[in-house]
């Protein structure tokens, strides 16, 4: 499988690379500015047994999404899997303080961003348009359900966004043998919550829901991995909570 993981140098994106160089896939590792641990994610996937690319760009910007693409497709042929999983939170903060550059940033990376590479995929990924079908799966948030009060409303909706595309590009690709999912992690412990403010957020929480602990990355990339592989293949317009019974 050629699979293109937005965000991948770090946490989730990461382990999903990881287990895509277990299964011995083509990966394209995606960062925005942390060359470094993108560079650690590709040695972790050829160790892993895998073959992987790095790939800069900033999927807000249309240009860098259609980079990714022609980048991963020039080396690895046609891609068949797609992970929109690059997305950012911010200072913990009710609306009422939010600034106009706080939620544009919010809302150009987490929703345009993401549907710009769902578009992408879209429009590469059916047979009918000159690909091999294929799965996207999306990193949406347990926060899309619970609303994220006081802490990030606005990153709340930018998920429930990606809810919908799930539900409705699922509806449109199904035909075309392409199918979409999303996955909606809980507190998970990766680098993200330091923008909050609060990096030690998911495993203070984490100790309140069912299973009385955060959840790790690789627990979310075991999911994001099942979606992507024929294991699931009668799945599509699913919105799986990996989320400890949260
Ligand atoms: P993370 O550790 O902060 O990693 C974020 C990744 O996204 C990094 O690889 C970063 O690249 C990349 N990125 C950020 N902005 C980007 C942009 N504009 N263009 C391209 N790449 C960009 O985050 P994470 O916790 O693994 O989160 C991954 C996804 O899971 C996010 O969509 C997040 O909302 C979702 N999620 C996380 C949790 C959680 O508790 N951790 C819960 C629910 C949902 P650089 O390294 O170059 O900065």
């Amino acid at each position: 499988m050629n699979v293109l993981i937005t965000g991948a140098s770090r946490g989730i994106g990461r382990a999903t690379a990881r287990l895509a160089g277990e299964k011995h896939w083509n990966v394209g590792v995606n960062y925005v500015r942390n060359e470094d641990a993108a560079k650690s994610t590709l040695e972790e996937v050829k160790t892993a047994g895998g073959q992987a690319m790095a790939l800069q760009g900033d999927v807000s910007r249309e240009k860098d999404v259609l980079k990714l693409f022609n980048s991963m497709e020039k080396v690895y042929g046609a891609v068949n899997g797609l992970v929109i999983n690059a997305g950012i939170t911010a200072q913990r903060m009710p609306l009422a303080d939010m600034s106009l550059d706080r939620l544009k940033k919010m809302f150009d990376t987490n929703v345009l961003g993401s549907y710009l590479c769902a578009r992408e995929a879209a429009r590469r990924m059916p047979q009918a348009r000159g690909g091999n079908g294929g799965s996207i799966v999306i990193v949406s948030s347990a926060a899309s359900r619970l609303g994220a009060s006081n802490e990030y409303v606005d990153y709340a909706g930018s998920k429930g966004a990606l809810d919908s595309l799930t539900l409705g590009l699922s509806k449109e690709l199904g035909p075309l043998r392409v199918r979409v999912n999303a996955v909606r992690p809980g507190l998970i412990d990766t680098e993200i919550h330091e923008a909050s403010g609060d990096s030690e957020r998911a495993i203070r929480l984490g100790k309140q829901t069912p299973l009385q602990r955060a959840g790790t990355a690789d627990e979310v990339a075991e999911a994001i991995i099942w979606l992507l592989t024929p294991a699931s293949s009668y799945v599509t317009g699913a919105l799986v909570d990996v989320a400890g019974g949260r």
